[in-house]
């Protein structure tokens, strides 16, 4: 960490501690060579997951949305909400494995199918029919909204 005081390199941590929120680590810091203190803050990096649609415009990721669809997909099959949620959240830190921030509609659609085969055999036949119908997790998703 270069020093904002002489531009130094060689810095070493005095003092390391979480933040009253818990969602940081804040450091302090003195410079080897000026003896200048400073501090830093380290937390998660969170960028937003977006959803390229088939006509092209974007839109984040919603969660939500995508474990309530899925829902309606599997209704009367041995899937709890918990499992569900348990998916899309696998989805999503693969994706950040990956360091992949966007991601076609469509291949988020293969993704989750993949998942689904290996959760439920029907529920997967299910999706997976009506969804090939229509090649696109949007238009798929709206289909669903008619359902309910
Ligand atoms: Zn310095």
């Amino acid at each position: 960490m270069k020093c904002p005081f002489c531009g130094s390199l060689d810095t070493r941590v005095v003092d390391s501690r979480a933040t009253d929120s818990d969602d940081a680590i804040r450091r302090r810091r003195e410079c080897v060579k000026c003896s200048q203190r400073f501090t830093t803050f380290e937390r998660i990096e969170e960028i937003p997951l977006t959803v390229i649609k088939k006509d092209g415009t974007c839109e984040p990721f919603n969660r939500g949305k995508l474990i309530a669809g899925l829902g309606r997909a599997t209704v009367k099959r041995h899937v709890t909400a918990s499992r569900l949620e348990k998916m899309v959240s696998d989805i999503e830190t693969q994706l950040k494995n990956e360091f992949k921030y966007e991601i076609s509609s469509q291949e988020l659609g293969e993704m989750i199918l993949r998942h689904l085969k290996k959760i439920d055999k029907v529920a997967y036949i299910r999706f997976a029919s009506v969804y090939r119908e229509f090649k696109d997790i949007d238009e798929f998703m709206a289909e669903l909204e008619k359902l309910q």
